[in-house]
């Protein structure tokens, strides 16, 4: 295994996202997009974890390499934990950031601010270059949903994404503080130590 790692993962912004949480730990990711050939994973499973393992399976066995696989999303309580895997095409196929938005405030209109809690949740899984899960990992970060819009930063759904904490969306925070608090931050908490200990092992073997 060598420390550059395939993430398979067509999201520009979340991809730098994992890339900068992975760069401390010395590992440099590469995006499934550098590979033209690799065909796009049907995300058909019923669970985030489903979604995670089969885009790092196919990925995996597609280049005969390492891929992490990560799918994540917003859980409502108020609407049964929707968006939930639907996260990224709420609104339809190939729906927008703001038109996902738009229709959940939509559904949450007339929810009163106490019944607007919710979770980001985010599946992190690593496959082994013959398509076998070696590790899986989840992380939640909870807040409540705006009914209005407050900053610009991150994406999808950050800017209605109140971190009661901080009285601020992950919109209005700064990069750092998301990259401290995130569902995608404390899975890879748990990810990183087991990734380092598999990559440790295989530079033990190449030395040996
Ligand atoms: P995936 O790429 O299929 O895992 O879908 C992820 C979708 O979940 C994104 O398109 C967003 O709608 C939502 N999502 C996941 N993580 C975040 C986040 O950190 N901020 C805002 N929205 C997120």
């Amino acid at each position: 295994m060598s420390r550059t790692i395939v993430l398979a993962s067509r999201n520009v912004k979340k991809t730098s996202e994992v890339a900068e949480l992975l760069a401390p730990a010395g590992f440099t990711v590469v995006p499934v997009t550098e590979f033209p050939n690799v065909s796009e994973v049907e995300e058909d499973g019923d669970t985030f974890a489903a979604n995670a393992a089969k885009k790092a399976t196919e990925v995996a066995v597609a280049l005969n390499q390492w891929v992490i696989g990560e799918d994540s999303g917003l859980r409502v309580d108020a609407l049964n934990g929707a968006p939930g895997i639907y996260s990224a095409r709420y609104s339809g196929p190939n729906a927008t950031d703001a038109e996902n938005n738009a229709k959940l405030i939509t559904d949450l209109a007339g929810v009163p601010d106490d019944r607007r809690s919710a979770g980001y949740v985010c599946s992190v899984a690593l496959s082994n270059p013959a398509g076998k899960i070696k590790i899986a990992v989840e992380g939640t970060c909870r807040g409540r949903i705006l009914s209005e819009a407050h900053g610009s930063g991150g994406f999808g759904y950050d800017p209605y994404f109140l971190i009661r904490e901080f009285h601020r969306t992950f919109g209005e925070l700064s990069p750092l503080v998301k990259q401290k608090l995130s569902h995608r931050a404390r899975a890879f908490a748990r990810f990183i130590p087991l990734l380092q200990r598999i990559a440790d092992e295989f530079q033990e073997q190449r030395s040996s």
